[in-house]
């Protein structure tokens, strides 16, 4: 990696502060000690940061912008700062690497993302650097869906030509032009508890209205289409003689087809007026929803600038459409051309397993890198 003036050794060791702090999203206090370290680095190259504050379970979301005037930015570069790693992680595991890959918590996904946006843009040709607006967001939430700052980053790709995505490359080096979308909600069923013995037909089971409700809407299920339905968690209920009063369930949509996602959204909410037990309570919660994303005519014009910037440096680009989310679904359903999986290549995210491939960092910065020049060339004013 000469040609970036740095070594791989010297990466790691930029990488290194930014894996071994516990940085779960329900771990504001690392959380920000991330925004410290990402602020103080575009300081350090003369960019504009502010800080965002959605709420005091999360950590702030940081903007930096080479042009803290512009009131349009040509490209938003978006990236998150959260793990799913809980709060004690770092004590029994820290980064390590094999000359190959890299492990750690975050190492993929998406701490070497932050990094290499952060290097990409330091390294721009300085007219490139002049002509364009760039903004880089960082958000505190996107492992729980970005539930806090979905909103803001929205609002900022709306002000956006372009969005790229830093998460990791997948496994096999492709980007990611499409995502399903999700939506996840909390479903409560409040009955009537009664004496199964004495007078079970005072009671109103609500788990007897939970089973209708699985096998009900497993029938939405579509492998064809991709709209699946999945009850994840089921509870409710006290001992075997007590008609429960109380069950609940965690239901996990994802779907290509936003329509259809709109469609199951009515029905589900038909059910939850029309309980099929008389004088159920249900509570509906919906506690993450992201829309799915897949390629418009702006986005072709994208995958065709990355398709080319790659060929030139001898790196034939590759795409998957996936099933996980990401903050690509926010800014993509909005219309905006949107491209995921810029990052360095990983995988196993989200597991102790989880590694990041180190001669895939150079390569991808690079690309990276090339993609902004070449934007650049195309936009014109
Ligand atoms: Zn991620």
């Amino acid at each position: 990696m000469s040609d970036h003036n740095f070594t791989i050794e010297q990466y790691l060791e930029e990488l290194k502060p930014l894996i071994n702090v516990d940085c779960g999203t329900w771990t504001p206090a690392g959380v920000s000690q991330i925004a410290d370290i990402m602020t103080e680095k575009y300081q350090s190259i003369g960019w504009q940061v502010s800080r965002q504050s959605f709420d005091e379970k999360v950590g702030p979301g940081l903007l930096a912008t080479n042009k803290p005037e512009a009131e349009e930015y040509d490209i938003m570069l978006i990236g998150h700062m959260d793990t799913v790693f809980p709060e004690g992680t770092i004590a029994e595991w820290s980064m390590t690497t094999d000359g190959e890959q890299a492990y750690g918590p975050g190492v993929a996904d998406m701490k070497s993302g932050l990094l290499n946006m952060f290097k990409a843009v330091s390294q721009l040709p300085e007219d490139v650097a002049d002509r364009l607006s760039i903004c880089v967001c960082m958000n505190p939430d996107e492992e729980i869906g970005s539930t806090y700052s979905g909103d803001w980053l929205k609002s900022i790709a709306m002000k956006s030509r372009y969005v790229l995505v830093a998460e990791a490359a997948r496994a096999d080096g492709s980007l990611v032009k499409a995502r399903k979308g999700l939506a996840a909600y909390k479903i409560e069923f409040k009955g009537k508890a009664a004496h199964a013995g004495n007078e079970p037909e005072k009671g109103i089971s609500s788990i007897t209205e939970l089973a209708h409700w699985i096998t009900t809407l497993n029938r939405e299920t579509n492998f064809e289409t991709g709209t699946t339905l999945n009850f994840g968690v089921v509870e409710g209920g006290t001992v075997g003689n007590v008609v429960p009063d109380y069950a609940s369930a965690v239901l996990d949509i994802r779907f290509w087809d936003n329509d259809d996602y709109t469609r199951v959204e009515q029905k589900i909410h038909q059910m939850q007026e029309n309980p099929s037990l008389q004088g159920i309570e249900i509570t509906l919660t919906r506690e993450a929803h992201k829309p799915a994303f897949t390629p418009n005519e702006g986005s072709e014009k994208l995958m065709a600038v990355i398709e080319k910037s790659g060929q030139d440096m001898g790196l034939n680009i590759t795409w998957q459409a996936v099933g996980g989310g990401s903050d690509a679904n926010l800014t993509g359903s909005l219309g905006i051309p949107t491209v995921d999986g810029l990052g360095p290549i990983g995988g196993a995210m989200h597991s102790r397993n989880e590694f990041l491939v180190l001669n895939s960092i150079g390569p991808r910065l690079t690309l990276l890198k090339n993609v902004l020049i070449n934007l650049s060339e195309t936009i014109t004013r």
